[in-house]
């Protein structure tokens, strides 16, 4: 099934066109506000559990410097990063939170994790030696977060090393305090997968090792799978920003983000002409073809392209929705607007590629990828409008 078909109201005229800053091609608007509301919403859900915010790679390509401070002032206090210059951006935007680096130590990042006062996320025993070294060597105790592995298979401290490591902690991991024990899902976008409750038990068996430390399994989709897999902390990123994780939970967010670009030509295309590079799409009635500011220098992922008989990505123009035809190049997209009214479509007008209607995941859906692609890969070129900040 088509995505696109579950969206109904597409309406007229983008608000986005307003906002727009004179002489950009493309603007990419994020609402702060909406985020700090899907933080409260999803951190209502959960109690007595708390709710962090994963907010690597730059927010996932949002601006990490506008949203820390959005979700500080909704109240949030734990935020997950990934590397160290994540960390130190984060904890010049967040001075009292709780902090963890995803990515562990690789990368040498000790020194400035114990100067920043930043957790790494422990996954190795070669981590845990290494921040165990830098504690001892401070007299000190260091806290981290322990990263076990429950069946992902990517990051994690395999089950044998968890028992070595509860059976000997002096021994194994002197100076280390463990603030949080934590793992990761692999299927909980599919509540129907078996791998989930298989993970829950793992994680469950592992953790009872270490009484009294806090627990946390879920991100967006793992949330949405219920209580049991709340534990004491829930860890989402993509819900943050409106995405919908699960293929059948939805999560009570609302899109974040939206992005469009302005129509720069128009062309009658007669049937029997073809379109774009290496000519894989053809006319077979006169036709109308928008030319659009965004290509895949924008984000725009060449595999939404549209060759003849298949169908790619598409934008919202006037108020309609029309298909992209032909290939995707770095700068530009060409899309079918024949079934429009032949006044409905200006140059200089703005088209929607995500908003009024069209979803992260649609994007993602028909580029043959998935909407934290879409997200993460938004390019550099299109004017960035932050609106609902309200400091
Ligand atoms: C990225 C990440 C998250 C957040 O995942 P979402 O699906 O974006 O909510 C949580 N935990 C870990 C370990 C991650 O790597």
């Amino acid at each position: 099934m088509n995505p696109i078909a579950k969206h109904q109201s597409l309406t007229a005229a983008s608000p986005l066109a307003d906002a727009a800053p004179a002489g950009a091609t493309g603007v990419i608007t994020v609402d702060l506000a909406t985020i700090a509301n899907n933080w409260q919403a999803l951190a209502r859900r959960v109690p007595p559990a708390r709710c962090g915010a994963v907010v690597k790679a730059d927010a996932y390509g949002l601006g990490a410097a506008r949203v820390i401070p959005a979700l500080v002032k909704a109240g949030c206090s734990t935020f997950f990063i990934a590397t160290p210059d994540e960390a130190r951006l984060a904890r010049s935007l967040a001075p009292k939170a709780d902090i963890f680096a995803l990515d562990g130590l690789a990368g040498d990042g000790g020194e400035t994790f114990v100067a920043l006062g930043v957790m790494p996320v422990l996954s190795t025993l070669d981590d845990v030696a290494r921040w165990s070294v830098l504690a001892t060597s401070r007299h000190a105790n260091l806290p981290a977060a322990m990263h076990i592995d429950t069946g992902l298979n990517r990051l994690g401290l395999p089950a044998r090393d968890v028992r070595r490591i509860a059976a000997e902690p002096g021994l194994l991991m002197p100076g280390i305090d463990v603030r949080l024990i934590m793992s990761h899902l692999a299927s909980a976008d599919n509540p129907a997968d078996r791998k989930n409750r298989d993970q829950l038990l793992a994680f469950e068996t592992l953790t009872a090792l270490f009484p009294g430390v806090p627990r946390s399994l879920a991100a967006s989709d793992g949330l949405m799978l219920g209580s049991q897999y709340h534990f004491d902390l829930v860890r989402p990123g993509y819900a943050l920003y409106g995405g919908q994780a699960s293929q059948s939970n939805p999560a009570p967010v609302l899109p974040a983000v939206s992005v469009s670009a302005r129509v720069l030509a128009v062309h009658d295309v007669p049937p029997g002409e073809t379109v774009g590079y290496s000519a894989t799409w053809r006319a077979t009635r006169p036709s109308r073809i928008a030319t659009i500011a965004a290509g895949y220098a924008d984000g725009i992922p060449r595999s939404a392209s549209a060759p003849d008989g298949r169908p790619g990505g598409h934008v919202v123009i006037a108020g309609t929705l029309a298909p992209i035809v032909g290939r995707v190049s770095m700068d530009l997209i060409t899309v079918d607007v024949t079934e429009l009214p032949a006044d409905a479509v200006r140059v200089g007008d703005f088209a929607d590629l995500i908003g009024r209607g069209l979803s992260i995941e649609d994007a993602g859906y028909s580029a043959g990828t998935i909407g934290y692609e879409i997200l993460t890969r938004l390019g550099q070129r299109f004017a960035r409008v932050y609106i609902g900040d309200s400091q």
